[in-house]
């Protein structure tokens, strides 16, 4: 049987080797050596757990939103079908 397949990037929480800047704002989210962090694993970039949280949660939004949609065409579909059989 086939793997399902992930849309998703591949990431984890990992922890930062040394002091460095987050990705989404190098300057002002400074991760210090020891600190936790999200990394997107195929860009190995490195993001703050503050725009990790906000990142995941309008993603999550995104996801949610797109599956309701997925489902209401397939009710849709289901319908159609139930209609020409009658
Ligand atoms: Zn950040």
């Amino acid at each position: 049987m086939a793997k399902p397949k992930s849309l998703i990037l591949s990431m984890e929480i990992t922890t930062a080797g040394h002091k460095h800047g987050c990705r989404h704002n190098r300057r002002k989210h400074l991760l210090a050596k020891g600190d936790r962090r999200l990394t997107i694993l195929s860009e190995n970039h490195h993001y703050c757990l503050a725009c990790a949280k906000t990142f995941l949660t309008n993603d999550i939004g995104r996801l949610q939103k797109l599956l309701t949609e997925v489902e209401a065409l397939e009710q849709t579909r289901v319908s159609k079908n139930e209609i020409s059989q009658n």
